[in-house]
């Protein structure tokens, strides 16, 4: 069976930067995603098309086939008000909100007394990312699956 639109796909790979530092591993807990409805960034579901089960490959994505250019006008700074009272806020948190664009991941990157700066832009934009992929099961996906464009993992309903 070979990789095209409906089907779920299960991978394992290894994630690094251009300098060759691992940002990231499936070690042997392989990503489920369903081909063709952008669960994964684009250049890594382009590679993907058509490929077996067992295959390998290496493949180097730009950041516009990845998670995007960075953005000046994704950084803003917030009132400490708006947040919860008694949370502490420092340099370098992460979290994630849901936003009109969906779900958005902020970097906390200055704090002062009353102003918070985030950065919206991914954690990874702007960045040139090296995968090395191993391509595991392939199936159809369920009508329900594909109703919600989303894999469904038995015992992660959703
Ligand atoms: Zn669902």
């Amino acid at each position: 069976m070979e990789i095209s639109n409906n089907k779920v796909v299960a991978f394992n790979y290894v994630l690094k930067n251009k300098d060759g530092e691992i940002l990231d591993n499936t070690e042997n807990e392989p990503l489920h995603y369903i081909h063709g409805y952008g669960n994964i960034i684009p250049g890594l579901e382009k590679a993907l098309l058509g490929k077996k089960k067992d295959d390998k490959f290496d493949i180097t994505i730009p950041p516009e086939e990845a998670y995007g250019i960075r953005d000046d006008a994704n950084v803003q700074k917030i009132e400490r008000a708006q947040f919860e009272p008694g949370v502490e806020i420092t340099e370098g948190m992460r979290f994630q909100s849901q936003t009109e664009a969906g779900m958005q991941i902020f970097t906390v990157i200055a704090v002062d007394d009353n102003l918070i700066t985030l950065d919206g832009n991914h954690p990874l934009a702007g960045e040139t990312l090296d995968f090395s992929v191993e391509v595991g099961e392939i199936r159809d996906a369920t009508e329900e699956e594909i109703q919600h464009g989303h894999v469904h993992i038995p015992g992660q309903e959703h």
